[in-house]
């Protein structure tokens, strides 16, 4: 998740556009969201203190299958791709089957936030020990998918149709050389039986006001990229290069031949990042190494321009360790597509987002180059990804991944809020034949 740009949105929400049959029933979830929030609150806590990382999502996953159990959910199904829960709650009218998703990893980074139930969970990651935080808000999402079912067990009785509700492991990427995340979920079937025609997910934003929510039409979050490039050479002594092959140098020429993709080979107006965050080689100031390594990050969103800057990468490295008598290796790897929010959902649905927050609230915000795996689940169905609000007046946050990161409480309840109103509203305006 990263800073978008935003801008107010003045002339989408009027008056009519999405007729409301029973305003009634936004005063049910408003007394169930007021009913539930504290206790969901300190499942906040629970969770915030006691962070897992990717598929290791043990205890969360226990509290949420019990949480779901607790409220009478007509199916609850643990280990899903590791340790995923899913949970069916039926409605007591007929209707179609929408779909909710909440992200539950943690992340390795040393927490320092004035919070009283801030984490010092330590563990090993990649043969280091680090903290263990919740500083990219899963937490949140956590919490307020559990308060989303509370609150919609709460009114089963009206609400036409099923909800499927996803607590997902992983979002961040499972550990090196284990599978996970959406991605897995979905080859294991989470969108079978019953299928979804639609899912819904949020994400705190660390630059939002609580109260504050935002959302794009269309492409929202970037592919996500990662490319490794090994340059061979030849070992020499430096102060003799003729007679090697020097990677150094065609590993630098290659660093700044690659931003070339991106200023020459794509149209300017095209998104796009090329970054080489990895750039290590050499042992000694007198020796020039026989091997370079390059690794880093490719963000798009156009499959073409996808494809382009592969092509391009692939061309420009052969073509420079050819000039300079070496050799390379490139393993290019596709990861997270785009997420694209269906915009015939995101119209219908905007509306929605403005009767909870009032629609001086409500952001349109501009694509990020971030990444997001609900981008695997949008894929398969029409999806709609909006912004929580998570920063509380007079508070500064870090920005998400970094150890000041702070979500505030009272962003659970809007979360609530919104998501609850977002699944009965969508619902009921699905027809209610099969
Ligand atoms: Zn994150
Ligand atoms: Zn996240």
């Amino acid at each position: 998740m990263h800073t978008p740009t935003t801008r107010a949105v003045t002339t989408l929400f009027l008056a009519g556009l999405f007729p409301l049959s029973a305003h009634g029933q936004d005063a049910a979830v408003d007394a169930a969201v007021d009913r539930f929030a504290e206790q969901i609150i300190e499942l906040r806590h629970r969770i915030h203190q006691n962070p897992e990382l990717g598929n290791r999502e043990f205890q969360t996953a226990a509290l949420v299958a019990e949480h779901l159990r607790s409220l009478g959910f007509d199916e609850v199904t643990e280990g899903v791709a590791h340790t995923g829960v899913v949970g069916i709650l039926r409605g007591g009218l007929p209707g179609d089957t929408v779909a909710v998703r909440a992200d539950m990893d943690a992340l390795p980074v040393t927490e320092d936030t004035p919070f009283s139930f801030a984490s010092t969970v330590r563990t090993e990651y990649l043969g280091q020990e680090v903290g263990v935080m919740h500083a990219c808000g899963h937490d949140i999402h956590t919490a307020v998918q559990l308060g989303v079912a509370s609150v919609l067990a709460s009114m089963r009785e009206e609400i036409p149709g099923v909800v499927k509700f996803i607590f997902q492991p992983a979002e961040e990427g499972p550990p090196p050389g284990e599978e996970g995340g959406a991605d897995l979920m979905v080859r294991e079937g989470v969108l079978d039986a019953p299928r979804p025609s639609a899912i819904f997910g949020l994400h705190a934003l660390a630059d939002m006001d609580v109260g504050t929510l935002g959302y794009s039409s269309g492409p929202a979050l970037a592919a996500v990229d990662h490319f490794t490039i090994r340059i061979i050479g030849r070992q020499a002594h430096g102060a003799y290069p003729e007679l090697g092959i020097d990677p150094v140098v065609m590993a630098s020429q290659a660093v700044m031949a690659l931003q070339t993709i991106r200023s020459r080979n794509l149209p300017a107006l095209e998104p796009s990042v090329v970054t080489v965050g990895i750039m290590r080689g050499g042992t000694r100031f007198n020796i020039i190494p026989d091997e370079m390594w390059l690794e880093g990050t490719v963000r798009t969103y156009a499959p073409e321009v996808r494809d382009a800057v592969e092509r391009r990468m692939d061309e420009i490295v052969a073509g420079i360790t050819a000039a300079g008598g070496g050799s390379y290796e490139l393993v290019y790897d596709r990861g997270t597509p785009a997420t694209i929010n269906d915009p015939a959902l995101a119209e219908r649905m905007a509306p929605t987002l403005a009767r909870v927050v009032g629609s001086d609230k409500v952001r349109v915000l501009d694509p990020v180059m971030g990444g997001e795996d609900f981008a695997y689940f949008a894929n398969e169905v029409p999806g709609f990804f909006f912004r929580l609000g998570m920063v509380a007046p007079g508070v500064e946050s870090g920005g998400h991944h970094t150890p000041t990161f702070q979500a505030d409480d009272s962003s659970v309840p809007v979360g609530m809020r919104a998501m609850s109103n977002l699944l009965l509203d969508y619902l009921r305006s699905r027809p209610t034949t099969e």
